[in-house]
């Protein structure tokens, strides 16, 4: 009896460690993605001044006079590569047994907008819009002339749906759990892949 509960505890934790590295190599991957996202626009569009940083892909766009929907498409260009791979993590995640990586993958890439569009709405209701300094989803709305409040209720509302549909997928008893390691993961993830790459592009 011990034996076989001290073996179960070693499979949760090799379990949790697993799931935990996977949220890291996501967050990684992703925003490297992302930010490929609103490179990618930029150069299509030959935006003068288009640099690849690790966290953010600047350019001259604006002071050169560049339409303002081109620049708006490139700010969308990020969030919209975590969407797509949302949108095919939940279509991965209908079939049974669910696989990891799609759960891993929905809730990763869903986290940033979410955050975005829950603290842009929680800081308007509070009388203080934030700046757009490296707000896509604001920048995006801006430049497409779309109207801002309902981009962010929409973002906040896809990141809610997703999290609703991948949290009631995982093994139910041990969600709280699961979602922490994810978050932890996304956290470090995102961190190390900054630092790593500030210190390759430095
Ligand atoms: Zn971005």
């Amino acid at each position: 009896m011990v034996d076989e509960s001290a073996d179960a505890v070693g499979q949760d934790l090799r379990g949790s460690l697993a799931w935990f590295g996977l949220a890291v190599a996501t967050a990684a991957l992703l925003t490297f993605l992302h930010e490929l996202g609103h490179y990618a626009v930029g150069a299509a569009f030959d935006f003068p001044g288009l640099t690849f940083e690790a966290t953010s892909v600047r350019d001259a766009a604006e002071a050169a006079g560049v339409p303002e929907w081109q620049r708006g498409l490139k700010s969308a260009a990020g969030p919209l590569v975590n969407w797509s791979l949302v949108v095919i993590a939940c279509l991965a995640a209908r079939r049974q047994p669910v696989a990891r990586w799609a759960q891993i993958l929905g809730l990763v890439a869903s986290i940033r907008g979410g955050l975005m569009a829950g603290a842009y709405l929680i800081a308007s209701a509070l009388g203080s819009a934030p700046s757009g300094d490296g707000h896509d989803e604001l920048n995006a709305a801006v430049g497409l002339h779309l109207p801002v409040i309902p981009v962010m209720v929409l973002t906040l509302g896809l990141a809610i749906a997703a999290w609703w549909f991948l949290v009631t997928r995982l093994a139910s008893g041990r969600r709280l759990w699961t979602v922490a390691l994810t978050v932890a993961g996304a956290i470090t993830g995102f961190v190390v892949y900054a630092r790593a790459g500030a210190l390759m592009m430095s």
